[in-house]
């Protein structure tokens, strides 16, 4: 079995990952950095944001500003200090970006263009036409490129963190290609691995998203937060679930239910003209309040509100949101110039993942994580909308930073011990592959969680079907261990990556059902309807989850609170 040795060793190529790889490799030019990922990079979903990326570039906007009301946005559940470090942080970093070349649109005197979010004052979110994913992503791989002290491993699954004596030194890889494990060391570890929307049946989130990192960080004993947290976009198209970006809102569209009504400006957040632009948690329980309340419409992915771009006019559709008119003709059969977009709330991000500090240090040393996969937290118990982006560049680059630190302090491992670990995953997983006297399908055991996922956790919640959505993750966990499997072949066994994706969903969704059964309270994205308003005298805390053979543990870490304090979160 291979064995290869690295400085720092970052499992992802999303955004989060790349700008871990760049900041490493451009302060450490004879440090060896690899990067590691189950997909090409420009295939990780970074790729597929359309909206774009936050920070100021106004005259009219401020950190003071920014950082309000991405606490405000948090429902006060955020960490304060991070928060700060990511407003000072973010126009630098993109900034770099367009150093790096991200054709940024550009207002007609040449300064960067902005446009409005939900929940943001001003309009603070940089974009590249509705291609922002595609752009950032580009410039940041190619970018990444440039420097020959990063060793990329494409399409590598990796499914275990190597932990010796407490401290992580490196990662089981399979590499897809040929179905044969290898053994990737490093002085320093960052997961950037990006979310898990796929537990749910419809989300935005492309089919890798699958909680990964955050199953790997989990089992080896690293704690999980705030993963009760899972934001839903409000605008997704039903049935695929692909996301209609929020700038459609930004650049001018209405919400409207069955009797073309606006709706938005009734519920009591809604000020005028403002009513589209309202956070993200707020809008989806108006439109779900909406249809159970009759106004929605049906089809044959059930029910729906229009989002109506008609009064926008074809030139600016075609030149600020071309991709939502191409997907929407693709997905749908609706052209948005002339007819509204059916929409309804879907799956879109995790706020929680894995715990780590405002340098992006995790519980165990040498392990980092930094981008959706981790939890710092700035996103509370809600995010805004184009703060993710810029969150994977600002954090991505501080986990790499202190990574490289750590790593000059720390020792190389036991090799034979390490790689005595890496036989053992890999015997577990040739067991698993074509395992046909398994007694249950991935196909079966995917649809009853997405089922069970939706039922309890979904944009409200109660206490009945949270507590059975617990009984039933921890039953799931346990089938998912007797899978039965057909293809026995060792050359791109998609099957086989696909039943170890399985397990980590199943053991991150066991995670988010025994976290949000224990909050008894409404709070952002986490709405009880037995619980219904927030309670900061006892719940003002992050959630800790921590492994357990017997299902997670919980335990509480203080929110770090500031200038900003507690209020009742009005828009
Ligand atoms: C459709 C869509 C639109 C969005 N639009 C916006 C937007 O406009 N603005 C905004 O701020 N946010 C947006 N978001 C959210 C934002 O895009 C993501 O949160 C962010 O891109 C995550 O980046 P990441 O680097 O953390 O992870 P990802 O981009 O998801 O990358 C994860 C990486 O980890 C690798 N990986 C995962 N598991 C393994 C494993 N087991 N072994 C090896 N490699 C592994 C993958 O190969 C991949 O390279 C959007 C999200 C979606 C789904």
């Amino acid at each position: 079995m291979d064995v290869s040795r690295h400085d720092i060793v970052i499992v992802g190529g999303g955004a989060a990952g790349l700008r871990a790889a760049i900041e490493a490799a451009e302060n450490a030019p004879t440090a060896s950095i690899a990067l590691v990922s189950k997909v090409y990079p420009m295939r990780s979903h970074t790729v597929s944001a359309e909206g774009g990326a936050a920070a100021i570039a106004r005259d009219d906007d401020n950190l003071e500003l920014h950082g309000y009301d991405t606490v405000k946005g948090s429902d006060f559940l955020a960490d304060q200090d991070c928060i700060q470090y990511f407003v000072k942080e973010a126009p630098k970093e993109l900034a770099l970006l367009e150093n790096w070349g991200c054709p940024f649109s550009r207002n007609e005197d040449g300064s960067v263009a902005t446009r409005a979010f939900g929940g943001m004052t001003t309009k603070r979110t940089w974009y590249a036409t509705d291609k922002i994913g595609f752009h950032m992503l580009h410039a940041l791989f190619q970018h990444s490129m440039r420097f020959e002290n990063i060793v990329r491993y494409d399409e590598y699954f990796v499914s275990k963190l190597l932990v010796e004596d407490g401290h992580c030194r490196g990662v089981a890889a399979l590499d897809i290609r040929t179905g044969e494990y290898t053994t990737i060391l490093g002085r320093a570890i960052i997961l950037t691995t990006g979310g898990g929307g796929k537990i749910f049946p419809f989300t935005t989130n492309g089919t890798i998203k699958t909680g990964d990192g955050m199953a790997l960080a989990y089992r080896a004993g690293v704690p999980l937060k705030d993963m009760e947290f899972v934001q839903y976009h409000p605008t997704g198209l039903p049935g695929t679930g692909i996301l209609i970006t929020e700038a459609t809102r930004g650049e001018g569209g209405y919400l409207r239910n069955s009797e073309g009504e606006r709706f938005l400006v009734e519920y009591d957040y809604g000020v005028g003209a403002k009513a589209e632009l309202g956070p993200r948690d707020m809008i989806s329980r108006a439109i779900v309040q909406e249809i159970e309340a009759g106004r929605g419409l049906s089809g044959p992915y059930g029910d729906y509100v229009h989002l109506d771009l008609t009064h926008i006019g074809e030139d600016k559709i075609n030149s600020r949101l071309p991709f939502v008119r191409e997907l929407a003709k693709t997905y749908i059969g609706v052209d948005p110039v002339t007819q509204p977009i059916p929409i309804r709330p879907v799956v879109h991000y995790m706020m929680g993942g894995v715990d780590t500090d405002i340098d992006g240090a995790t519980q165990m040393p040498g392990l980092y994580a930094a981008g959706e996969t981790a939890c710092v937290s700035i996103n509370g118990a809600n995010r805004l909308g184009s703060n993710s982006l810029t969150e994977c560049l600002v954090f991505g680059a501080a986990a790499a930073r202190h990574a490289m630190d750590f790593a000059k302090g720390s020792s190389e491992g036991n090799e034979s011990a390490l790689r005595a670990q890496v036989e053992e995953e890999a015997g577990r997983v040739e067991n698993l592959r074509g395992r046909k006297k398994g007694g249950e399908k991935i196909s079966e055991i995917r649809r009853e969680l997405n089922h069970t996922m939706e039922t309890g956790f979904g944009v409200y919640r109660q206490q009945d079907t949270m507590q059975a959505g617990v009984i039933e993750t921890a039953q799931l966990r346990g089938r998912v261990a007797d899978l039965r499997l057909e293809d026995e072949s060792k050359v791109f066994n998609t099957e086989l990556i696909t039943a170890l994706e399985l397990a980590n969903m199943v053991e991150v969704a066991e995670v988010i059902a025994v976290s949000a059964a224990h909050r008894k309270e409404s709070r952002g994205a986490h709405t009880c309807r037995d619980f219904t308003t927030r309670d900061d005298q006892n719940f003002l805390y992050h959630t800790m989850a921590f492994h357990d053979p017997a299902g997670p543990r919980l335990g509480k870490k203080d929110v770090v609170l500031g200038k900003w304090e507690p209020e009742e979160r009005k828009y």
